[in-house]
């Protein structure tokens, strides 16, 4: 019965071109990887999918920062941070964290979560209780969406980015305590939330706000500090939340705020308090990694990121411009994230898998992930892609929109 049920469900998946499917790398470092195909013959793919935007996932320095903690600390935590999993390691991690966002959240402490999925159900289930109302950008990620589902709090999804539509729920809302949560730079759509405008409207109506920016962090702003530091915000109304498996090159996730709030988050948070601590040889790693982030070779692979991004956007355009009849759109996007809207689901697979067929590895995203109709070819960029790797892409691209035209 079960098994004639999810059939059921999964062809009719399978009817929306909707079906995901797995594929195995043997390594999966950026901006390279191996895969094997089902005659298993081994092919190489240069990614443009990544969130491994700094290319740190496989820098030598982060590798034997990573054996070196093993060698330190063991393999793994054996429990969880409140019993008897939390290391010296994650000890300082949250410490050169919080002084590394300290210009942003004055006397900010910061609190380690396993991931950014669990740090994002755990803050927002924790204050977002029966007292609270929750404000959500109608874009935010998936995970902060199953966070406000676990809360007890009201939720008010507001337009994408609608100040005013905002404004007005805030105005009328009766609750005690207000969180507005958000997204940094949307994961979809590469765009920075207006962080300037929703600080002003927290001071303004004594709300909070909760940034997710899982692919901000270590992207954008001086030293890396993220979307935060672009905007040069400094409050202690701000509630970070930062993952530390994408740019950073490791595993894991952070919240750093008011110390009363970290220490709540430790006595209520359900996803810090019930579950075994990362290994602390991530932790380790990590610190490592922020030591990159934050130095000169940091600078230098975000200054790159930065001309990469300028040579594929003008790229695009040109091809845009010479098919305008396709009705691809290429969405506004300061970020490494550059999705290129193609619209129909089919489509859009196919055009992942011409792109697949000559050894490029650009990841189709449909509904639910995005609105219906904007199924986009999301394209990511690493500090560690050359100026060639991003001609190929647009040949490719040009070679596809000419035969699709
Ligand atoms: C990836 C992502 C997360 C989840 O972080 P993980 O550490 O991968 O669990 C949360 N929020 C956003 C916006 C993300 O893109």
């Amino acid at each position: 019965m079960l098994l004639d049920h999810l059939e059921h469900k999964l062809h009719a998946i399978a009817a929306q071109d909707l079906t995901r499917v797995l594929r195995v790398a043997e390594s999966v470092t950026a901006p390279r990887q191996t895969v094997r195909g089902a005659d298993r013959r081994a092919r190489e793919l240069l990614m443009f999918c990544s969130n491994d935007y700094l290319g740190l996932a496989a820098h030598p320095a982060l590798e034997d920062a990573m054996i070196e903690g093993v060698r330190l600390y063991g393999a793994g935590s054996g429990a969880s941070h409140l019993i008897s999993g939390h290391g010296l390691a994650h000890e300082q991690l949250e410490r050169a964290l919080a002084q590394w966002l300290s210009p942003h959240i004055p006397n900010a402490q910061a609190l380690s979560f396993c991931t950014g999925y669990m740090a994002n159900l755990g803050v927002l289930s924790a204050l977002g209780d029966a007292e609270a109302d929750i404000f959500s950008d109608e874009l935010n990620h998936a995970s902060l969406i199953d966070g406000t589902r676990l809360a007890k709090a009201q939720v008010k999804r507001y337009p994408h980015k609608d100040m005013v539509a905002l404004q007005a729920l805030l105005a009328s809302s009766r609750a005690k305590v207000k969180l507005i949560v958000t997204d940094g730079v949307f994961s979809m759509d590469g765009d920075l939330a207006p962080l300037d405008e929703l600080l002003a409207l927290a001071e303004v109506h004594d709300a909070w706000l909760i940034v997710d920016d899982a692919h901000g962090l270590g992207v954008l702003g001086a030293q890396g500090r993220g979307t935060l530091a672009h905007f040069g915000l400094c409050s202690e109304r701000l509630i970070l939340i930062g993952t530390l498996g994408k740019a950073a090159g490791v595993a894991g996730a952070f919240v750093a705020a008011h110390p009363t709030i970290t220490q709540y988050l430790l006595q209520a948070a359900r996803t810090y308090i019930f579950t075994t601590a990362s290994p602390p040889a991530v932790a380790h790693a990590v610190l490592k990694s922020l030591e990159l982030m934050r130095s000169s070779e940091g600078d230098a692979r975000r200054a790159n990121l930065v001309r990469l991004q300028a040579q594929l956007r003008l790229g695009i355009e040109r091809l845009l411009h010479d098919h305008p009849h396709l009705g691809w759109q290429l969405v506004p996007s300061d970020s490494p994230v550059q999705p290129l809207i193609i619209g129909e689901n089919a489509a859009t697979m196919q055009l992942a898998a011409r792109l697949d067929a000559v050894g490029l590895r650009v990841p189709g995203i449909r509904p639910p992930t995005v609105p219906k109709g904007t199924a986009r070819l999301r394209i990511t960029l690493c500090a560690t892609h050359t100026e060639a790797d991003i001609d190929r892409l647009l040949q490719a691209l040009r070679e596809a929109a000419a035969e699709m035209s």
